[in-house]
């Protein structure tokens, strides 16, 4: 039997059977969104193999319902089986939005269902609300970051967005919350033979301190370059912090990954300190760092956005300062 219509929906990520936090936070913000008029109702859609045991994790972080397949075929996601499962658990169950982890996995997922189903999907997105006609605001950095827009789909459903991890927060366990645990099948998959066959999920473990547990953050934008960039690692070293990035130096091969990046569609961090070099301070990196503690930034332009959240800024030429600071700070500790 088909749910009640109209639901909000999240997607949930889980590895090795251990939930995502993003899933938590998707539900956190879901509540809210039904809350305001979004749906119905909270649902959770949970595919795999053996990981009916999430269920009651989901439900004690605020869903109503569990939509959920267990199937070996859905033992590691995929993105053409899990694509065909969900469009047709969509197409079953009508829910009014769809939320999903702008994840690889979940951005790569929501871009395929949205297109199977011919409906919108609004990608990496920042907030989540309610308009007064009840549809879901989205809302995006637009215009290279410099503003954000609200994106509407008035008239295809379900209403589809991905939302990075880290954005919003965690909701309390409540253990007295019940739930329904709704049982399907992956049918849709009987004699399909996919051309992929995923074989185990490897997780990279990054190099040093993690970015979003480090109390200082040196992070590095496209006005550092290529030569000077080994100096950011030294300096983070010198100050037992970690190394964040902007997107031009990821493309650009200087940071050591996509762990780095700070900001829309990478990671959100509030040290004690934030550091940037050579950052011009786009909307897209600002909503990744802005709650830091304490903000310096070195920008050789006075008039780079950055200054206009930074506590202490420096109009200096990052490549000059930044072997200057580290033979400062190597003279200090020698003392
Ligand atoms: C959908 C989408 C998502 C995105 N997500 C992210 C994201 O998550 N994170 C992110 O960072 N970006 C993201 N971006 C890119 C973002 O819009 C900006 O383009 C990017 O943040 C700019 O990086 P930057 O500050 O390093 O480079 P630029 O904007 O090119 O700025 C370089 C700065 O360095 C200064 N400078 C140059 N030389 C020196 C020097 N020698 N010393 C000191 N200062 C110097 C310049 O004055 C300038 O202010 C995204 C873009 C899109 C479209």
């Amino acid at each position: 039997m088909p749910e009640q219509p109209g639901a909000v929906w999240i997607i949930v990520e889980q590895n090795g059977s251990m939930l995502a936090e993003v899933t938590l936070e998707l539900l956190g913000k879901a509540r809210e969104l039904a809350a305001l008029g979004g749906g119905s109702h909270v649902s959770a859609v949970l595919l795999g193999n053996n990981t009916g045991i999430l269920a009651g994790e989901l439900i004690v972080h605020g869903a109503d319902k569990v939509i959920f397949i267990d199937d070996p075929r859905l033992e590691l996601y995929q993105n053409d089986t899990y694509g065909l499962v969900l469009t047709e658990l969509v197409k079953k169950h009508r829910p009014e939005i769809v939320l999903f982890s702008a994840s690889y996995c979940g951005s790569e997922l929501s871009a395929t269902v949205a297109a199977k189903l011919e409906t919108g999907l609004a990608a990496h997105c920042v907030d989540l609300n309610i308009n007064d006609r009840g549809e879901l605001v989205q809302v995006v950095p637009a215009f290279g970051g410099m503003v954000l827009g609200d994106i509407f789909c008035p008239i295809e459903r379900p209403q589809m967005a991905s939302v990075k991890p880290g954005m919003f927060s965690k909701p309390d366990r409540d253990t007295t919350r019940t739930g329904e645990v709704i049982k399907e099948t992956a049918s849709i998959l009987d004699g399909y033979e996919s051309p992929l066959k995923a074989v185990r999920v490897v997780q990279k473990q990054p190099a040093g301190l993690p970015l979003e547990k480090a109390a200082t953050v040196v992070a590095g934008g496209w006005g550092v370059g290529q030569d000077t960039w080994p100096y950011l690692n030294q300096l983070a070293g010198a100050l037992s912090g970690a190394v964040g990035c902007t997107r031009p130096a990821l493309d650009e091969g200087w940071a050591e990954g996509e762990h780095a990046m700070i900001g829309t569609s990478g990671k959100t961090v509030r040290p004690q300190v934030y550091i940037g070099f050579g950052v011009s301070g786009s909307t897209h990196h600002i909503a990744g760092m802005k709650d830091s503690k304490v903000i310096i930034n070195i920008n050789k332009d006075p008039e780079a956005p950055i200054f206009q959240v930074s506590d202490y800024g420096a109009v200096v030429d990052a490549k000059e300062l930044l072997p200057l600071l580290l033979k400062k700070i190597g003279e200090h500790k020698e003392k």
